[in-house]
């Protein structure tokens, strides 16, 4: 291997380790400007997955215009709206953010000033911050797009604990169970469709970023999927932040798996470990054969527990 190759190998390397953590970077801007290619995933008849760009994207046509839920990166606003404009020739109404990060939130700036914008209220207090995610370098963090926008882009609307958007075969509900990949994770619910956009508190199956600089806790993110799980009734396909469609089940199974790891951790803390001892002897449970085994996420999630358990 030559160094380019080695270099180009550690990029790479580098920036999917970011994307299984949850988080995932833009490209760095060296890099040759790529099309923005958005690809379309019909989840319903009126309600598509938008994927690539960062986190993914729901389009939900309802009888009076789009609600769109999450914006991905600087850039993919407009190529967002581009494709639902072959869906549907409905103007989109409402955004709703999931969370704070900049590959969920930027393209709302790209919008029509006129579209109503919704979040949870701690997610409103971090998207005027901005703050690097826990575990991020500021290298991988995309511009912060709200800086200089006028307050073009923010969030018109918040919500504390649940939300309740139209009616009908229109309505959304929105919830917030507590602390987990951040201190303001919306579940958004199509409750008509039996489906349900988890953005990242439930990225993918593998580690969660747990992002203690907006407010994540590994303390608490196993509690609030399974609040999840046991409150919100009746929706049957889940929208992943960063992964396929999953189901119910993968959702009850997500939050054991971050309760588990809790546990484990505790352990390894009672037992006097440090925090490079304790990511040395983590296994993956074989229960959860098929997760994403990040062994530089779990690391820093270790970091960021015994952080938690020490301020208690
Ligand atoms: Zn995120």
């Amino acid at each position: 291997m030559n160094r380019t190759i080695v270099l180009g190998t550690l990029m790479a390397t580098g920036v999917v380790s970011l994307a299984v953590a949850g988080y995932q970077a833009p490209a760095p801007p060296s890099a040759a400007p790529s099309p923005k290619v958005v690809e379309v995933e019909k989840v319903r008849d009126n309600l598509y997955m938008l994927k690539g760009g960062g986190g993914n994207t729901a389009v939900f046509i309802g009888s009076k215009g789009v609600v769109v839920v999450d914006t991905k990166l600087p850039g993919w606003g407009q190529p967002i709206l581009d494709k639902i404009h072959e869906l549907t020739p409905k103007p989109v109404l409402t955004i709703i953010n999931t969370h704070t990060h900049g590959d969920h939130v930027s393209g709302n700036v790209e919008f029509p000033a006129t579209v109503d914008i919704v979040t949870q209220e701690n997610t409103k207090a971090n998207m005027e911050k901005m703050a690097l995610p826990t575990g991020v370098p500021a290298s991988a963090l995309g511009p912060n797009v709200f800086q200089g926008s006028g307050g073009k882009g923010m969030p018109k609307r918040t919500f504390k604990d649940t939300l309740t958007i139209d009616k009908g075969p229109d309505q959304i509900d929105l919830f917030y169970f507590g602390r987990g990949h951040t201190n303001g994770d919306a579940f958004v619910v199509f409750p008509a469709l039996h489906v349900m956009h988890a953005g990242d508190i439930f990225a993918r199956k593998g580690p969660p970023l747990l992002d203690g600089n907006n407010g994540g806790s590994g303390v608490f993110i196993g509690d609030t999927l399974a609040k999840a799980a046991s409150t919100i009734k009746g929706v049957d396909t889940v929208i992943t932040g960063h992964s396929t469609l999953m189901t119910w089940a993968d959702l009850e199974e997500y939050a054991r798996f971050n309760k588990d790891f809790l546990a484990w951790v505790r352990a390894e803390k009672a037992a006097g470990k440090s925090v490079d001892a304790a990511a040395a002897e983590y296994a993956l449970p074989a229960s959860y054969a098929g997760y994403a085994n990040n062994a530089d996420r779990v690391k820093l999630n270790i970091g960021v527990i015994y952080e938690e358990l020490e301020k208690k």
